[in-house]
């Protein structure tokens, strides 16, 4: 069957609100739009036919690839046994029980419970309540605020999109609330003094950090979140020793600590979870996006021991924990993230983002250190990020209004490609998924140094 493409987004145009799109420039059509017919592997096909090679996972969350039968399969078996029932008031289901066992036993160590929402902002709005809970059973009411970090990404739900720290996401919404503060960014390739060494930095970011909590008064601020690697803020691994030194400052003012591992949960630094790679012994941990590998949408909150002790002491006071979702723990969501972690397993996915991320870290440094336009080129597994810069030297900005990263990301477009242009400075991110081979890997770089190479 056919499709016809140009009435078909005419209609778009006219009935559907687009995330994250300029509303009114794609309503009268001066930017495009593009209808998806199909996917295989780490290739999307459009209704046009054209084929592109997908190096951003969609949005970093298609880890086992497109178009497995084993999960369509999965999701049509639990949706024929029982398509749902709550879990309020202790009830459950058997996908539910098996997959929180198996999250409990791969996350860190001191794990204690998992709770389900449907996406990565919904899971971080109930991290949030879940501190504050923590503090009024604590009878600590005013220990309320929570540090996050300028260009974190956290959701764009009210409270997440107030963690997340991109100007975008707080500009006309009237955020961010009033009890979420931002410190600065761990973006080694943005320090200001050139002598500083890695471990240097990271011990002058805690210190921020500690002038922060000082300032705003250490029994006011409940808890901090960071995403293990920067993200959408413009895919930046943290400079050596900076979550030893952050968890050292959290511990002295009795601040928890919250993961937010829905881009590197599930493999994509080539461990478990980011959380393990670089030992943050969070108390809280938010999963998303690789759980099910977007197959269904699923999030979690997965809660250790020492909050949870405190939370069930809550309940001791003030009766049943008034915090529930409809679809929370999902049994279509949960089967399918049983069977997604079942093929990372057998495939060992983790394993190959280690090597293949090793192989495309490798590749990525080797064609672009030197290039003229690439600032900096940095990363880690299978994420990868290219810094563009008008003075490779001096580290200088383009002119924002050249919109150099967009172009980029659209001359990769016409090579077949995607990689995304990070809404933060001119920065073009990669996160292909997780079966991504080194032959591929090989074909996505040698298409975007076409296309950089296009641009100059
Ligand atoms: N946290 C992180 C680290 C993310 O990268 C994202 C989305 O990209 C979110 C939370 C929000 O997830 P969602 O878009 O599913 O609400």
């Amino acid at each position: 069957m056919t499709i016809d493409t140009k009435k078909l987004l005419e209609i778009d145009r006219n009935t559907v609100f687009h995330a994250s799109t300029h509303l009114k420039q794609y309503a009268h059509g001066e930017i495009g739009g593009r209808i998806i017919t199909g996917a295989e592997g780490i290739r999307i096909k459009d209704s046009e036919g054209v084929e592109l090679v997908d190096a951003f996972a969609g949005l970093y969350c298609v880890n086992i690839g497109y178009g497995r039968t084993e999960m369509a399969e999965a999701i049509y078996e639990q949706a024929k046994k029982l398509a749902y029932y709550h879990t309020y008031v202790g009830h459950t289901n058997e996908a539910l029980i098996e997959l929180s066992e198996r999250i409990i036993k791969m996350a860190p160590a001191g794990m204690s419970k998992v709770y389900y929402g449907m996406s990565g902002s919904d899971a971080n709005e109930t991290q949030l309540k879940l501190v504050w809970y923590y503090n009024n059973a604590r009878g600590l009411p005013q220990k309320k605020k929570v540090i996050s970090r300028d260009r974190g990404y956290h959701g764009s739900s009210i409270a997440s999109g107030s963690m997340t720290g991109l100007p975008l996401f707080h500009a006309h919404f009237d955020l961010p609330l009033e009890r979420i503060k931002h410190t600065i960014a761990p973006v080694y390739y943005r320090r200001e003094d050139d002598n500083m060494s890695e471990l240097e930095f990271s011990r002058y970011c805690a210190a921020k950090l500690e002038e922060m909590i000082l300032a705003e008064g250490p029994d006011t601020v409940a808890a901090m979140i960071g995403e293990p690697v920067l993200g959408t803020g413009g895919i930046v691994p943290p400079p050596e020793g900076y979550w030893a030194e952050i968890r050292k400052v959290l511990d002295k003012y009795d601040i928890l600590l919250i993961a937010d591992e829905v881009v590197c949960g599930f493999g994509r630094l080539g461990s478990e979870f980011g959380s393990i790679y670089y030992d943050m012994k969070p108390d809280l941990i938010t999963v998303a996006k690789g759980l099910t590998s977007a197959y269904q949408p699923l999030s979690g909150v997965i809660v250790g021991e020492k909050v949870w002790t405190v939370l069930e002491q809550g309940t001791d006071q003030w009766g049943a924990i008034g915090h529930g979702y409809t679809y929370s723990g999902h049994p279509i969501g949960a089967a399918s993230a049983l069977c997604n972690l079942d093929i990372i397993a057998r495939e060992n996915l983790v394993g190959n983002a280690r090597d293949t991320g090793a192989y495309l870290q490798q590749r990525m440094q080797e064609t672009f250190a030197n290039h003229p336009l690439v600032g900096d080129s940095r990363g880690v597994g299978l994420l990868h990020a290219l810094e563009f810069s008008s003075n490779k030297t001096k580290r200088e900005h383009f002119d924002p209004n050249l919109k150099v990263g967009p172009q980029i990301s659209a001359a990769c477009l016409e090579q077949g490609l995607i990689a995304r242009a990070m809404p933060h400075g001119d920065i073009l991110g990669f996160a292909p998924p997780l079966v991504v081979t080194r032959n591929e890997v090989d074909d996505i770089v040698e298409r975007t140094l076409r296309a950089v190479n296009k641009v100059t």
